[in-house]
């Protein structure tokens, strides 16, 4: 579980992102954070694995603080998906999806076979380890961003808009596949999105921010629904 308690970040040039934020997410669920852009979506997103630091207030990893914790220790733990999938465009597939398993000094064989493994279950081709990304749609980029996040089997999956970049009909398949590996997974997932309709289609629960990054609303996303 994912605690926010009385999180604020004010950036350098005094812009509060984030203001005296205190939410849950917990283990086997989806979280979706929503709000227009400039809402501190993403600035809330990367406080948890400390791409950024916390100006008050505290975030806990079941009950342990992260900022106790260093940040590549921390990040083995958590999978990170960003809008443009971010693949590194030299490596094959294969290696991309592993490059979590490489860095953790798996045997190189354990971490291909898991890439292909992990190919299977985002739906792709296991034969498509062996391209290159420019030779993949971005629907299958962001599958393959998706498979890479899940290599070493993290117990924290964060999104960014993993989905927007996309076009409808393979961001609704994208949403689908999400669903069906999160019932086999029972990660805990905290999603972004500036997309009011993916947040009550894949949240479990929903942080309804405002600019200023003030927390509107957490909302069971039924009730959203009937608003
Ligand atoms: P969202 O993801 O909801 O679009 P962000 O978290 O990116 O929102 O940004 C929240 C607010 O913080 C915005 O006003 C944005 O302009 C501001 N902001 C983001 N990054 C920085 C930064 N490095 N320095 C100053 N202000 C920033
Ligand atoms: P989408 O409609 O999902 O965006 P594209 O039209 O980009 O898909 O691609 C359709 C198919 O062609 C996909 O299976 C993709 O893997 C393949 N493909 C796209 N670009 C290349 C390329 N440069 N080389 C080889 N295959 C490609």
């Amino acid at each position: 579980m994912i605690t926010f308690d009385a999180v604020t970040k004010r950036y350098p040039d005094g812009t509060v992102a984030v203001d005296a934020l205190s939410l849950e997410a917990p283990t086997g669920e989806i979280t979706v954070f929503v709000g227009p852009s400039g809402c501190g979506k993403t600035t809330s997103l990367r406080m948890i694995n400390r791409m950024i630091d916390a100006t008050e207030g505290r975030i806990l990893l079941d009950g342990v603080p992260v900022q106790g914790i260093d940040p590549p220790t921390l990040r083995r733990g958590i999978g990170y998906v960003i809008q443009q999938a971010g693949l590194f465009p030299h490596r094959k597939i294969v290696d991309n999806i592993a490059t979590v398993p490489y860095l953790l000094g798996w045997d190189r064989k354990k971490a291909r076979s898991r890439a292909m493994e992990l190919l299977e279950r985002v739906g792709l081709d296991p034969a498509m380890g062996e391209r290159y990304p420019f030779q993949l749609s971005g629907g299958q980029q962001q599958r393959v961003g998706v498979a890479r996040a899940l290599a070493a089997d993290p117990p924290v999956l964060l999104m960014d808009e993993p989905f927007s970049a996309v076009d409808p009909i393979v961001r609704t398949s994208l949403q689908d596949e999400l669903i069906r590996l999160q019932a086999e997974l029972n990660k805990t997932i905290v999603f972004v999105t500036h997309d009011i309709d993916e947040a009550i289609k894949l949240g479990d629960r929903v942080a309804v921010l405002r600019v200023g990054g003030r927390l509107a609303q957490l909302a069971d996303p039924k009730t959203l629904l009937s608003e």
